[in-house]
């Protein structure tokens, strides 16, 4: 398993960083965030070190995501959650701060102030449709 010295969630793979786990297989390890935006705030990570999505694995990052489902579903059974946030920040400008792969699995509550203040980041606004088409044709076109 590829391991990076000085990598806060290696740590937490190899045991040398307590953490709260709350699952584990072949490829992937999850535990609680320790700053929870909501009740249940959940990481999942592959135990292969990569340093953010342009760098995992394809496989690890598909562990990762039935991880994630399994988590979610959890969530939902287990916690009483009315629906589930998957986020991950690729990159400093996407508020990404460790960087070690992860998903945030976090569980949303309806109407419970208590467990969930979470708002949406941005105001739904209808878009320029010529930047939306400039976009597309980029987003298109092999990189
Ligand atoms: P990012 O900002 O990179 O998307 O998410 C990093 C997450 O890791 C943050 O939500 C932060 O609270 C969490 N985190 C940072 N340090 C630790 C730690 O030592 N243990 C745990 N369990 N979570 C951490
Ligand atoms: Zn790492």
């Amino acid at each position: 398993m590829t391991q990076q010295p000085d990598c806060l969630f290696c740590g937490i793979v190899a045991g040398t960083v307590p953490s709260t786990q709350v699952d584990e297989d072949e490829r992937t390890l999850t535990f609680m965030d320790i700053n929870p935006g909501t009740d249940g705030h959940a990481l999942v990570i592959p135990k292969a070190h990569a340093r953010d999505l342009y760098d995992i694995d394809p496989g690890d990052l598909a562990a990762c995501s039935v991880t994630a489902q399994r988590v979610a579903g959890r969530a939902v059974r287990q916690l009483g959650a009315d629906g589930v946030n998957l986020i991950n920040c690729a990159g400093e400008a996407a508020w990404q701060t460790v960087f070690h792969f992860h998903l945030h699995v976090v569980p949303r509550y309806r109407d419970d102030q208590a467990r969930d203040s979470l708002r949406l980041p941005w105001t739904p606004t209808p878009g320029d449709p010529a930047r939306i088409a400039a976009a597309a044709d980029l987003l298109r076109a092999a990189g």
